[in-house]
């Protein structure tokens, strides 16, 4: 055989081995990566089996084959397994032929196998450059290999094969590398395009591209459904018009075309109905699609049916417009302060409540600052003792509790404000003006203290009455406080009332009542109509004797009105006192300090009345 038979020969089981890696491409799929990368070994090495039957003479002694080539291709796309096994393979066949240059043959086996793994390690992209470093590489060690052949045949080998072998070598790896490189781009590709189209298929949204005429040149399912069609299939050469009422597809038409014109991507919502009479609202992208050259293609569009948003969106606008109105409706003042402490929202009346600060209560003013204005413009009076930082830090406190707690502003009005914390960390707050409320409860208090004084006053004496009276002693009595009590009764009365009238009766118990008051109250005592023409007194921090002073004072100023009265002995109105002790050890009983005062005055009335006894 010539040189150019056997040459030959190996390149075009180079070429076959690389068609039959190609044509694994169904398979490839179907195998773990293990199993395939253990078959893309075994080919390359049986290949490389074969070349090495093969072999063609490039000088007297000098054989070669492209084995190396099939060593080095599975090194650099497969990686160290397929190396592994096709080296191992084409160095077991290089052992068992034997010879003298089979150390060499083995030596360029191995360092094939590294070559194909270094430049894999250096630049795995199987780019040109990548594959010309290879093919250098690759075809520059076998060169220099014939120089190992012993003694000065190795010389004499190298300088009649070089260049030949170099060139041989390397368009054989660099040819082998090119086409799988391509090979291996074109999996890729069909791999990423089997995922596109999952991605599209599965896509919600509706997806489809149209001709420059608006014909369908492809769809995904969700296009099909939302065009109520059987299959994507099925809308492919079709256009619009064959889907949508007249005027609707030409709207759609209409749309494109202005893109097309513009040949910029554009964006809008298109209102779609069906003949079954379903519609709604589609959120559409447009977009050109021009191939490399820049000529336009036809046009992408990207649909998503938006119905229910756009329901949605209206009902949430409607829902806002109410609240809105409700709360500028209320009569209370409504404001929502954020977690950072900004107002968040507020109604009309917040700011009506307040006039003097009411260009600050907008949304995004901090309540510092509104509260800080406030004072400063004299809306609100710092209470006696509180600075404004204790002010603004009670706010804040207020800030995170729920209650409510009232205030007065310089105008006088009252407001009551009500806090409610809310999850998010905002708190929403009504202000009410409570002004009214505030002074009617005022007026209630007042009225109650009088009712109150009304009960225990007498009304025709304007002295303490029986109950007040009583309260007092028990009280008195409780206390163990040291002190007496007075029983006073105006003599012969009845026939007073006889002779003068009731009427006249009247105004000398009021005189009488005077004079009793003002000597009581120069000692601090409690004075009261006990009854009828009977009054009485506690003294409470008088003994014995003091008491009997007053009591005495008492008899002689009544003495001293000089009253006329026919039916007294005295031929004047007097009266008669008895006196008794509140004991200050053991609690006294106030029936019995009753009694005792009732016996003392008896003595007095027994003695010949206008006088002073005690018990
Ligand atoms: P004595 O000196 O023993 O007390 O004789 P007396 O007539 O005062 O007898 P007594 O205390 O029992 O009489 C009380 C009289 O006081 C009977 C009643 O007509 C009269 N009286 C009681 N309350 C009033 C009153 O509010 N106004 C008038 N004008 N008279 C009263
Ligand atoms: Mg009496
Ligand atoms: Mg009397």
């Amino acid at each position: 055989m010539t040189l150019w038979t056997e040459l030959l020969a190996n390149l075009a089981i180079v070429v076959m081995t690389i068609q039959i890696w190609t044509s694994s491409r169904q398979l490839v799929p179907r195998l773990g990566p293990l199993s395939g990368k253990l078959l893309f070994g075994l080919l390359f090495g049986t290949s490389a089996v074969i070349v090495m039957q093969l072999p063609f003479k490039l000088a007297d002694g000098v054989y070669i084959d492209l084995r190396t080539a099939l060593i080095s291709l599975p090194a650099y796309f497969g990686g160290p397994v397929p190396a592994l096994i096709a080296g191992a393979m084409a160095g077991i066949a290089r052992l068992y032929a034997g010879g003298a240059g089979a150390s060499t043959g083995l030596a360029a086996i191995v360092l094939s196998g590294l070559i194909g793994l270094v430049v894999r390690r250096i630049d795995n992209s199987q780019s040109p450059a990548a594959v010309i470093l290879l093919a250098i590489l690759q075809s520059a060690m076998v060169q220099l290999a014939v120089l190992a052949i012993p003694g000065p045949a190795g010389v004499a080998a190298f300088s009649t094969t070089f260049p030949a072998l170099l060139l041989i070598v390397f368009v054989a790896v660099a040819m082998g590398s090119i086409a799988m490189a391509q090979e291996l781009k074109w999996r890729r590709l069909q791999k990423m395009n089997a995922i596109y189209k999952t991605v599209i298929d599965e896509l919600p949204d509706c997806l489809n591209v149209k001709d420059l005429r608006g014909r369908f040149v492809m769809t995904n399912p969700a296009t099909a459904k939302l065009m109520q069609a059987p299959a994507a299939e099925a809308l492919i050469g079709k256009t619009d018009f064959d889907f949508y009422p007249h005027d609707i597809a030409a709207r759609f038409r209409t749309d494109e075309q202005s893109v097309l014109a513009s040949g910029e991507p554009r964006s809008f919502e298109q209102p779609f109905e069906l003949p079954d009479g379903k519609g709604g609202w589609l959120l559409t992208l447009k977009s050109v699609i021009r191939d490399e050259h820049g000529q336009t293609l036809g046009l992408i569009t990207h649909n998503r049916d938006v119905t229910e948003t756009r329901d949605l969106q209206a009902k949430y606008l409607q829902a806002q417009e109410k609240l809105a109105l409700a709360m500028e409706n209320m009569i209370d003042g409504l404001v929502s302060f954020g977690p950072d402490g900004r107002v968040q929202f507020c109604n009309g009346n917040y700011r009506t409540l307040f006039p003097m600060t009411a260009e600050i209560r907008y949304p995004e003013r901090h309540y510092r600052d509104i509260i800080s204005l406030s004072f400063e413009r004299g809306e609100r009076k710092l209470s006696h003792g509180i600075s404004l930082e204790e002010c603004l830090a009670k706010f804040e406190q207020t800030l995170g509790l729920a209650g409510s707690l009232q205030f007065e502003l310089s105008d006088g009005r009252w407001i009551e404000v009500q806090s409610k914390p809310q999850p998010d960390g905002s708190c929403l707050m009504t202000y009410r003006d409570v002004s009214q409320s505030k002074h009617a409860e005022g007026a209630l208090l007042e009225a109650n203290g009088q009712l109150a004084a009304l009960a225990t006053t007498d009304g025709l004496t304007g002295l303490r009455n029986r109950r007040a009276f009583d309260q007092a002693l028990m009280a008195a009595s409780e206390e163990r406080a040291l002190g007496t009590v007075l029983l006073t009764d105006i003599d012969n009365f009845k026939q007073y009332n006889d002779i003068y009238g009731h009427p006249a009766g009247d105004e000398v118990i009021k005189a009488v009542s005077s004079c009793l008051k003002k000597e009581v109250d120069r000692v601090k005592g409690f004075s009261a109509r006990y009854g009828g023409e009977e009054l009485g007194a506690i003294l409470p921090l008088c003994d014995i004797d003091t008491a009997f002073d007053v009591a005495v004072a008492f008899r002689k100023a009544v003495e001293a009105l000089a009253i006329p009265h026919q039916g007294s002995t005295h031929g004047f109105v007097s009266v008669s006192v008895g006196i008794s002790i509140l004991p200050d050890a053991a609690p006294a009983s106030v029936g019995d300090l009753l009694k005792l005062a009732d016996q003392a005055l008896y003595s007095a009335k027994a003695a010949g009345r206008n006088a002073v006894r005690t018990a």
